[in-house]
């Protein structure tokens, strides 16, 4: 049985990094017909929180991500937390001391921060000097008489490679003497991630790891952990981190570049799952790039996943939304938008949902023009508001001063004509043709009327979405 795991701190928000990598062990997973399991690495104290739990397996829901064992449904290895695991990190623990492979180091924070200044000043890699090696028994006992409580360390070996095949790197070698004696159980009794991990991921019984490439120089230190147990290694698969279009490192702010964040500025998860998906790995064919989740699962292979760091553009996932947004029907828009407009404090979720037809039809005439659903309100504002604000532009060009006459007419005709889009306009374009203006000097002045703007939505729709009352009011509004 083929089994993988993706193992989050809960110390924050999903960054984009993050969610990339946790899509590629998704999709190996599911290309695979793996079991995937989800669990969370809580023995940082201080920076963990339940609250973030929350947040990862919401976001990790709203992005299509699920798992078939976890800290929420439980599964044959629970738990799934590891601060429900520390008996058994006490067991492997003993079972590495029965082996010989550990061994108390007594070293005070003071006396291992003058070894790494020494290093530092000598300019050479930090590395343990291994003092607590060479304690006699005699030594040891007046350590522990002092009161001092020990870490413990793993014995590294000495002039060996340990070496391991990566499913996207190739083969990785590290000799051991670059590798100073890790340590696994913290003087508080309170072991490391190296140590956890190896621990989990024999008793979860996962076959396949799949994480970021800054854990590729942890990766001979489990090593050594599984061999001092006994145990084969899992395949290890170590996935680029993403670069900035500037080719720099992802801003890691809290909460900037976030799955979060970009739900919020309107990015649908589709979209965000598809261009993800492409980052670092492309299917068979020229020039693919919108792809169902289906075809995505079918064809994702981990070993055709480039170690080159793929850029993370912004603006290309923009587009991609757009290309989502294209592509659902105008009710499915209208849904996706109604959180944004509500947000914006425009309108209430029952108002929308009461005149559901009219919104409907609202949205559908942002279809082509937003990439983002965060770009609604600013499209949609003025159809909400009894005040609006006219841009200068609008002002100057089209109403300084208005073409009075015209307005008049149209105003009149407004109030009797059947409230549809065709009778509207069949209203509009007539009086234009009679008054001897030309087609764009009678309608913007209009559309600048109505919507305080240049630019709009198509200007019969947009009196018929105004409302006869609203059109009425903001025409007239020019003729005092
Ligand atoms: N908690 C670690 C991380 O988020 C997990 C690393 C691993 O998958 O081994 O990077």
């Amino acid at each position: 049985e083929m089994r993988l795991r993706f193992a989050p701190s809960p110390t924050g928000p999903i960054h984009v990094g993050n969610a990339h990598t946790m899509l590629f062990n998704w999709l190996m997973a599911r290309s695979q017909g793996a079991t995937f399991v989800l669990r969370f690495e809580d023995t940082d104290r201080e920076r963990s929180r339940p609250e973030w739990e929350e947040v990862i397996l919401s976001e990790m829901k709203w992005l299509g991500l699920d798992w078939d064992e976890g800290p929420d449904i439980g599964g044959p290895y629970a738990p799934y937390r590891q601060m429900g695991r520390l008996d058994l990190y006490r067991e492997y623990f003993e079972r590495l001391k029965a082996a010989g492979a550990v061994y108390p180091c007594y070293c005070t924070p003071e006396e291992l921060a003058a070894e790494r200044a020494e290093a530092d000043r000598r300019k050479v890699p930090y590395k343990y000097s291994r003092r607590c090696l060479r304690l006699t028994d005699e030594e040891r006992r007046r350590l522990e008489a002092e009161g001092r409580r020990p870490a413990w360390r793993l014995k590294v070996p000495d002039g060996e490679v340990v070496a391991y095949e990566d499913l996207i790197r190739g083969r990785i070698e590290f000799p051991t003497d670059s590798i100073g004696d890790p340590i696994l159980v913290r003087s508080s009794g309170i072991p490391v991630y190296n140590f956890t991990v190896v621990v989990d991921d024999i008793t979860m019984r996962i076959t396949d790891v799949v994480r970021g490439e800054g854990h590729i120089s942890n990766t001979p230190v489990q090593v050594l952990i599984y061999r001092a147990l006994g145990v084969e290694p899992p395949r290890f698969a170590h996935v680029s981190h993403l670069l900035n279009a500037e080719r720099g490192k992802i801003s890691k702010r809290k909460g900037e570049m976030s799955v979060t964040e970009f739900r919020e500025r309107g990015i649908l998860a589709p979209a965000l799952f598809n261009y993800l998906a492409l980052l670092g790995w492309t299917p068979e064919g020229e020039g693919r790039e919108i792809l169902s989740r289906e075809e995505i699962i079918r064809e994702f292979d981990i070993r055709k996943v480039s170690k080159a760091a793929a850029v993370f553009d912004e603006t290309k996932l923009e587009w991609m939304n757009g290309v989502y947004i294209r592509r659902m029907s105008p009710e499915e828009l209208a849904e996706h938008a109604l959180p944004f407009v509500t947000g914006a404090g425009l309108a209430s979720e029952e108002d929308l949902r009461r005149r559901w037809p009219w919104f409907v039809h609202l949205i559908s005439q942002l279809q082509e023009r937003i990439n983002t659903l965060a770009e609604v309100p600013g499209y949609v504002d003025f159809f909400f508001r009894d005040e609006i604000e006219y841009d200068d532009k609008a002002v100057r060009k089209f109403l300084s001063p208005p073409p009075a006459d015209f307005f008049r007419q149209v105003a009149g005709a407004l109030e009797t004509v059947e409230w549809t889009v065709p009778a509207i306009e069949a209203a509009v374009r007539g009086l234009q043709a009679a008054s001897g203006l030309e087609v764009k000097a009678a309608l913007q002045p209009i559309r600048a009327a109505v919507t305080g703007r240049t630019v709009s939505p198509p200007l019969f729709d947009t009196i018929y979405l105004l409302g006869r009352e609203r059109a009425l009011a903001r025409l007239r509004r020019w003729l005092a």
